[in-house]
């Protein structure tokens, strides 16, 4: 399942962006969020974000 944003916990610093292999991940209006067609499941926003705002899909 794809990743997914809490949207609560994101303060849209960009570090999950720009570490994402699949560019993946867009800013928006309250917070970024994750494309689920892009996402390959591989963590790395998870452990890029300092926020602990991305988490696995469920
Ligand atoms: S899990 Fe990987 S592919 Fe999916 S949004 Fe996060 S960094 Fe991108
Ligand atoms: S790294 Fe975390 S806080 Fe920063 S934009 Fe991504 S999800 Fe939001």
């Amino acid at each position: 399942m794809p990743y997914k944003i809490q949207e609560d916990k994101c303060t849209s610093c960009g570090t999950c962006a720009e570490q994402c292999p699949q560019g993946a991940v867009k800013p928006g209006p309250t917070a970024y969020s994750i494309s689920a067609d892009l996402c390959i499941d591989c963590g790395a926003c998870e452990a890029a974000c300092p926020s602990g705002a991305p988490v696995p899909g469920s």
